[in-house]
């Protein structure tokens, strides 16, 4: 362990090699500078504000990119970044790092998740205070982010959300607080690892999948409309009538273990005939059964009018996976084979 306030051991190692960290800047409360000034930082004065940062000695490339409310972020510019950021380790670069709102950050995370190629991590975070506010956390995990981005234990994990000192999966990782600093978790499986004393320490590997093809024509995007339908006591469905003209691809948060009124069985049967439907749970952690219950609207029952198992992947990230396959123009066997392996 180094002298407090020093540098770990691992860290030097990184510096003495370091190519320097690819910094992406999207926007989100990170870079909103509160109070009456309109414009927002950029990604030199998001970094500028991190104490420590400089003394890590590795140069950042810092580029500024869609300066945009995170819920504003389509699929395809979320890919381009990811496109820009494995051109970046491509050509050498130590590590990526993405700043961004975290309203979609459990999205976005997964969706370069699954189509990342490269050894080494993306890494994303964001911020809950904004930078001129009493405890802004921006800073905090801008370093924590670009120690994790040059540490070696963090290779081979995939996209990971960096946020209050933990490292979480992108696969797994929920904003599950609208407010708080904390608002990063992993209900089904906790934190893979740690910041601490500004030493990566990962303690789970995510298993790791071959990456999906990444669809970047945006005509193709735009084409692969997924709806959720988050269903509710008493659902009579009527919000699914007509879906099968508008929309690719359906994900149903179920109740519980994928649960739905009975009614509403019969109508999301005669959706698949059509479009993919993927079946999950709406509790937001756990998953989904396959043959536990039997009655109308179960999960068997469902699964028996041909909904696919969405297993542990909650319904936004269900949505991610189903977009993406629907853009690629997977067919059914290959959507319920990518949702049988990633589920
Ligand atoms: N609304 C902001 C965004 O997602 C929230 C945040 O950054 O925390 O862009």
């Amino acid at each position: 362990m180094g002298a407090p306030g020093g540098s770990p051991p691992g860290e030097v190692r990184a510096r003495e090699r370091a190519l320097g960290v690819v910094l992406l800047a999207l926007g989100g409360t990170i870079s909103v500078p509160g109070g009456a000034r309109g414009a927002r930082l950029s990604g030199a004065e998001i970094t500028a504000a991190v104490p420590g940062l400089a003394e890590l000695g590795v140069p950042l490339d810092v580029r500024d990119v869609h300066a945009v409310p995170s819920g504003s972020l389509t699929f395809a510019q979320v890919l381009d970044v990811v496109a820009v950021a494995a051109r970046a380790v491509a050509d050498g670069t130590d590590g990526v790092v993405v700043t961004q709102g975290t309203d979609t950050l459990e999205e976005t995370a997964f969706l370069a998740d699954l189509v990342w190629p490269h050894e080494k991590p993306l890494v994303l975070t964001g911020a809950m205070r904004q930078p001129a506010t009493a405890g802004a956390d921006g800073p905090a995990n801008v370093l924590a982010a670009v120690r994790v981005a040059l540490a070696r234990e963090a290779r081979g994990a995939g996209a990971l959300v960096v946020f209050n000192d933990e490292v979480h999966a992108a696969r797994w990782v929920r904003k599950t607080h609208s407010t708080s600093t904390a608002t990063f978790a992993s209900p089904n499986t906790g934190p893979l690892g740690h910041v601490v004393e500004g030493r990566v320490r990962m303690l789970l590997a995510p298993p790791r999948h071959e990456p999906l093809s990444a669809v970047c024509d945006r005509e193709r995007l735009a084409a692969a409309r997924v709806a959720l339908h988050v269903v509710t006591l008493d659902d009579d469905g009527a919000q699914l009538q007509g879906l099968e003209r508008t929309h690719r691809g359906l994900v149903v948060a179920g109740f519980g273990v994928g649960h739905v009124p009975d009614v509403l069985a019969p109508r999301l049967g005669a959706l698949t005939e059509h479009m993919p439907v993927v079946l999950t749970s709406r509790t937001g952690s756990g998953s989904v059964l396959r043959h536990t219950y039997g009655a109308p609207g179960s999960e068997t029952d469902l699964r028996r009018r041909g909904l696919i198992d969405g297993a542990f992947l909650d319904p936004y990230k269900a949505r991610v996976l189903l977009r993406l396959l629907v853009a690629a123009g997977a067919g059914r066997k290959e959507i319920a084979e990518a949702f049988a392996l990633r589920g």
